[in-house]
């Protein structure tokens, strides 16, 4: 859904600075998927609640024709956005999608979930994201649910600059996004800025917040972030946001939300409070109380 709209005024009056830049991990998940891990287990304290991010891109299906056959998750959400190609997901709950160009699929994975996300395609262009968006403890156990969010459900605006800004989850200039979460008050944007263009958004200073680029470049304050850089932002009492400025046509992510300060702890595919909590998240999947 696209809006012309007078974008109200939502002036940054102090720009966070970038506290360091972030180089991926080239990796390989699923039946030998390729895909290069941005945000990595030692950065999910700083990045609280996000807790993973991958980013996959390739023309060769050799690198994604595998896909991720049936697997568990336990404890957070997972946000996938495809910006090319096309991904079938199927889970035990009975839920079945088509994942394609734009579109996004939120799944609540809760008390647990098995699922398969494989490619429905042969040749051709595999790109997008998936996010990892942590639950807070109260909701961990809770019942799974997804949703498919087809490109044209996800609200977008162009800023004066002509800079086009797809709301997937917050809120930017007044604009809704397709998704909201309480607990965490995630934002994500996707970012299409023309040459020299700029784009600010607000950002209360306690949310941890990053940017990254995959298309071009961006000057944010002192600091150039280049192409497959994720750029952390510093928390500052005194700074209300983030302003960018393309160098270059760009594409990045702007991704920010609310810090849950409970203790994480991770095995694989799930992600708990406690290691007993994981123990028990193991037993479950064995045991096959997960499906
Ligand atoms: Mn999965």
């Amino acid at each position: 859904m696209t809006s012309s709209l007078n974008v109200p005024p939502n002036a940054v009056k102090q720009a966070r600075d970038v506290e360091r830049l972030i180089v991926g991990q080239a990796t390989s998940d699923g039946a030998g998927v390729k895909l290069t891990r941005v945000l990595t287990q030692p950065l999910q304290r700083r990045l609280d609640p996000f807790l993973m991010l991958d980013a996959f891109g390739t023309d060769n299906p050799d690198d994604y024709i595998g896909g991720f056959p049936d697997h568990p998750h336990r404890g957070f959400e997972t946000i996938t956005y495809m910006i090319a190609g096309r991904m079938r997901h199927r889970d035990s709950a009975g839920h079945e999608g088509l994942l394609q160009n734009g579109g996004v699929q939120w799944m609540t994975a809760g008390r647990g979930i098995i699922h398969s996300e494989l490619p429905e395609q042969e040749a051709g262009r595999m790109e997008g994201f998936q996010l990892w968006l942590n639950l807070p403890a109260k909701d961990k156990m809770s019942a799974p649910w997804y949703r498919d969010i087809q490109s044209d459900a996800i609200p977008e605006f162009s800023t004066d600059a002509g800079v086009k800004v797809r709301v997937i989850a917050g809120e930017s200039h007044g604009v809704q996004g397709a998704m909201q979460r309480e607990a965490t008050q995630p934002l994500y944007l996707d970012l299409y800025l023309p040459d020299e263009a700029s784009f600010e958004q607000i950002l209360p200073a306690t949310h941890n917040a990053f940017v990254y680029v995959y298309q071009g470049g961006l000057v944010m304050g002192e600091t150039t972030v280049p192409s497959q850089r994720m750029a952390i932002l510093k928390n500052q009492v005194d700074r209300d946001g983030a302003i960018m400025k393309a160098q270059g046509p760009t594409r990045a992510l702007l991704i920010a939300g609310q810090p849950l300060n409970e203790p994480i702890a991770q095995y694989g595919p799930f992600v708990m409070n406690s290691n007993e909590e994981i123990f028990q998240a193991v037993a479950d999947f064995k045991a096959g109380r997960l499906a």
